[in-house]
């Protein structure tokens, strides 16, 4: 499929004077037109001139158009598998599940609006006879919030990227999106953004409902959370880049939710019990879950908490012989290998901390796992030990009791997942951990591994800060669409609340 390496500026396909080149892991470099601040300018006015229309659609508007998207990617099935694959390193599988995630995303906000359950109404009716006072009509509605930001990722080039959770979430809930193409994809992105005009065209909307612009570094999407006509932005990225993007929306005139999803270790916690009938396969579901997509998932298990003794010795020669086996693997870009290669050597250098295996990868855009060793004294006493790692890395902490495993969960941050491995005779250790994990993470889970977030109406991910910025949300499942409302209590206007 051919590629302009243009932004679309609501409908309209615009080229600028400088140019970037992709980088891609396969394949030719290709060349792409630098967002400006004037091109964000240009889009943002656009969305909220469409908003006048897109904000009041019915829902069966929106969810034709979702349909629409789902279907115009599936048109281009074939060319968004080959460019994704070559500009990231992932592997066709992938991008192909991806793919399916992406469109039935897009399918399931499209049915859940449909349902209408999303808005949740309240109607007190008027008492017009009440005493001492009368009551009013109040009916509480909830309404679109307006243009929003969303930010591609690099993790996840369809489903959290252009046309992924965030984007499908705000346009279901009736906000036009301006999106800002992650620098890692923009060939992706383009093909992506070609699905999504052409539904715009097919369903007859305003062409300022979707609006993609790439590159121009952090200028544009600084002037893109700023711009005082964005009412909210959607994110998913490193810690660093997320909160200054938060403390820009913060400290704007008019502050605006971030709804940042930034970090996370997603510790996970081997009981006695479990360690002892099954701990040689839970070695190996680590090794496999540590490693998976080159262990850049946000929800990587980066931590495993066991007790101290001979078990913890099988399960980490175990866990050694697994990831051993396991070569270099292709990391999305330059700059993600290099932060892995300096966050693994921050690491090693820790105190108390053994590494148990570790080396250098064989050029600049691959990783090999990494694991390291702590005591939970150790653990406890080096804030750094619990930072991400982007990257197939974990650490093993060897805890002295079970006080010290309560120990270690009480000084979590705040976490996407926490697991617990359990059996019978654990119950009595998951029953004490459960209060103290519920107050860290957005979601707790038995004898499984965190990666592989189901899309559907019970999932939440996010958690506290700094997995999310903002807890009480999540940017998976249907319960997302709600960062993109907010309340409207009509009083006494019966007759004209749609
Ligand atoms: P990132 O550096 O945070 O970048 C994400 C997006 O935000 C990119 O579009 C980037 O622009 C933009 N950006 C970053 N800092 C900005 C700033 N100060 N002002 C304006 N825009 C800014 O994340 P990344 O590129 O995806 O990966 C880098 C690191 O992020 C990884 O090593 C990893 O630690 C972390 N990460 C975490 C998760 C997770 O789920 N927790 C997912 C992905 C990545 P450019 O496109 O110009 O760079």
């Amino acid at each position: 499929m051919k590629l302009s390496g243009k932004h679309l500026i609501a409908g309209k396909w615009i080229g600028t004077e400088e140019q970037f080149l992709s980088d891609p892991a396969q394949g030719e470099a290709q060349s792409f037109s630098v967002g400006t601040v004037d091109l964000v300018d240009q889009a943002v006015l656009a969305a909220e001139d469409a908003f006048w229309s897109y904000g009041y659609s019915s829902d069966a508007e929106r969810a034709a158009f979702l349909n629409a998207i789902a279907d115009e990617i599936e048109a281009r099935a074939e060319a968004i598998t080959q460019i994704g694959s070559a500009e990231t390193g992932l592997p066709e599988a992938r991008l192909q599940g991806e793919r399916g995630r992406t469109t039935g995303q897009l399918r399931m906000f499209a049915a859940h609006i449909l349902d209408g359950s999303y808005q949740d109404r309240r109607h007190d009716a008027a008492l017009p006879d009440r005493a001492p006072l009368p009551r009013s009509d109040l009916q509480l509605v909830k309404r679109p919030i307006g243009p929003v930001a969303v930010f591609g990722a690099s993790n996840f080039p369809l489903a959290f990227s252009t046309a992924g959770g965030d984007t499908a979430s705000a346009l279901a809930a009736g906000c036009p999106v301006v999106l800002r193409g992650h620098s890692a994809h923009p060939g992706t992105g383009e093909i992506i953004a070609q699905a999504i005009d052409a539904a715009i065209a097919s369903c007859g909307l305003h062409p300022g409902v979707f609006s993609l612009i790439q590159g121009g570094g952090f200028e544009v999407g600084e002037a893109l959370v700023q711009h005082p006509l964005i009412n909210a932005v959607g994110f998913t990225g490193s810690l660093r880049g997320g909160r200054a993007l938060f403390d820009l929306c913060a400290r704007r005139p008019d502050p605006i939710p971030f709804f940042g999803e930034l970090g996370s270790i997603n510790p996970m916690f081997l009981l006695p019990a479990a360690l002892s009938a099954r701990g040689t396969d839970i070695a190996k579901g680590w090794a496999g879950s540590l490693t998976m997509g080159a262990g850049q998932f946000c929800t990587n298990p980066g931590v495993v908490i066991l007790l101290d003794g001979p078990e913890a010795d099988q399960f980490q020669a175990d866990a050694l012989q697994a990831l051993q086996a396991q070569g270099a693997q292709t990391m999305l870009t330059k700059g993600i290998a290099a932060a892995y290669a300096q966050g693994r050597e921050e690491i090693a250098a820790g105190h108390g901390v053994t590494t148990l295996l570790s080396s250098d990868a064989p050029d600049d855009r691959s990783a090999t796992p990494a694991i390291f060793v702590a005591s939970g004294e150790d653990w406890l006493a080096n804030d750094d030990l619990s930072e991400e790692v982007f990257g197939p890395l974990g650490i093993i902490v060897r805890v002295a009791d079970m006080a010290e495993m309560q120990a270690v969960a009480k000084a979590l941050k705040g976490q996407l997942t926490c697991s617990l491995h359990g059996d019978d005779a654990d119950h009595g250790d998951i029953s004490a951990l459960l209060p103290i994990l519920e107050r860290k993470a957005g979601r707790l889970l038995a004898n499984g591994f965190p990666t592989g977030v189901e899309v559907c109406d019970a999932m939440m991910h996010g958690g506290p800060y700094p997995a999310s910025t903002t807890f009480g949300t999540t940017s998976v499942g249907t319960m997302a669409i709600q960062r993109w409302l907010r309340l409207v209590c009509f009083q006494d206007l019966q007759g004209f609340v749609r």
